[in-house]
């Protein structure tokens, strides 16, 4: 069985907003339950340019980035069970949890409350940074690596790892469904994907876009229905219209203006997390018993569930591919809300 590099090639941002440069990184030798990956594809997600740019909090530099990774098993520890070389896996947003609280027994893992250890911008128990997938190689316990089912395009699939389960994860738990209207708000990496998924679920699907320019691929995507949020009569024509806003923006918003959109015990969920806090008008809920709530990517099993899912309705992320020596202008790119509607890294480049 081959050896899993313990140094591989990356892309990596030195400081705080600068731009990523080609570099190495150190990978833990390959462990009792560790499996080694060889990436082939890294999505980017506007979460990775947040932490470059230290927009959240203060980050952990040199930063590789990447938490939508999909490759190919190539060895695997002696503990091991689950998965052998060869098998086609992802790796998400977590690399490790306590695995022992409340809400890791629940499958929660993302909500440990020992903190769950991010993919990268985070440190293992040992300190040691972690390094995320925009490398070549990456080494995960196999409790935090998922199976890519056969009939997925791992390039597709590569989102599907962020931006899937962190739509996926609210849309089921605000039941989004046949006789539900759910809003999207953002038509991004992660809104294209609820777009898809509510309209899998059944829901009726309402996309709050800045304009009208992707109106035709919202519709194709599987909205019903399609507003530009610029135009002030959408929200007179839409006000009580929904049951279920999900807010993937990644800048702050008028929040009165989207409670005012919710019906009686309509729920407005942010997974939108932008650099600066928001304030809204407490009447906007107390009117008519609306909630407002945030939901952060989702737990290990129902990232499965996810995968499963989408690969039985066919789903797979929108994507450009790009070369890793283009993510500096993708970030640019993200930033300007031009993107249709992920960029995903061919890791093939790195190898040049
Ligand atoms: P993205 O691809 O940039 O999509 C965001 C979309 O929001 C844009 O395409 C744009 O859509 C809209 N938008 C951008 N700026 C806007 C503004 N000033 N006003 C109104 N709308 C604006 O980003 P993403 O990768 O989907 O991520 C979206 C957000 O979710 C980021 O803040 C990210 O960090 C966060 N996130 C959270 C989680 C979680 O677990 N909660 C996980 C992943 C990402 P239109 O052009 O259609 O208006
Ligand atoms: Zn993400």
């Amino acid at each position: 069985m081959a050896t899993s590099p313990t140094t591989v090639t990356a892309y990596a941002a030195p400081a705080p907003k600068a731009p990523l440069e080609r570099t190495t990184v150190p990978r833990r030798p390959v462990g009792e339950r560790d499996v080694a990956i060889e990436i082939k594809y890294a999505g980017i997600c506007h979460s990775d340019i947040h932490q470059v740019r230290d927009e959240w909090f203060e980050g952990i530099f040199p930063m590789v980035p990447g938490h939508e990774i999909a490759g190919v098993v190539t060895e695997v520890g002696p503990g091991v069970t689950r998965y052998a070389v060869g098998d086609r896996v992802g790796v998400g947003c977590m690399v490790d949890s306590c695995g022992r609280c409340v809400n890791c027994r629940a499958g929660e893992e993302q909500f440990c409350l020992e903190g769950s250890i991010q993919t990268y911008n985070g440190r293992l128990p040992d300190g040691s940074p972690t390094y995320g997938g925009y490398s070549t190689h990456i080494v995960v316990d196999e409790d935090f690596v998922l199976r890519i089912p056969d009939s997925l395009e791992l390039d597709v699939a590569a989102p599907l790892l962020c931006a899937g389960i962190t739509t996926y994860s609210p849309l089921a738990h605000w039941k989004a469904g046949p006789g539900r209207k759910v809003a999207v708000v953002g038509l991004g990496g992660l809104g294209h994907m609820g777009v898809k998924i509510a309209h899998a679920m059944g829901a009726e699907v309402t996309v709050l876009s800045q304009s009208l320019r992707k109106k035709d691929d919202g519709l194709r995507l599987g909205a019903d229905h399609y507003y530009a949020t610029s135009d002030p009569e959408t929200f007179t024509r839409l006000a009580g219209a929904f049951d279920l806003i999900l807010n993937t923006v990644s800048a702050n918003l008028d929040l009165d203006a989207y409670l005012s959109l919710l019906r009686l015990d309509g729920a407005l969920v942010h997974v939108g997390a932008p650099e600066h806090p928001s304030s809204f008008n407490q009447f906007s809920l107390i009117g008519m018993r609306r909630s407002m709530a945030g939901s952060s990517i989702g737990g290990i099993r129902e990232t499965q569930e996810m995968l499963d899912f989408c690969a039985e309705h066919g789903l797979g992320a929108e994507i450009e591919v790009i070369t890793a020596d283009r993510i500096n202008e993708a970030y640019e790119r993200v930033t300007a809300s031009d993107v249709r509607y992920r960029f995903v890294i061919d890791i093939a480049s790195l190898h040049d």
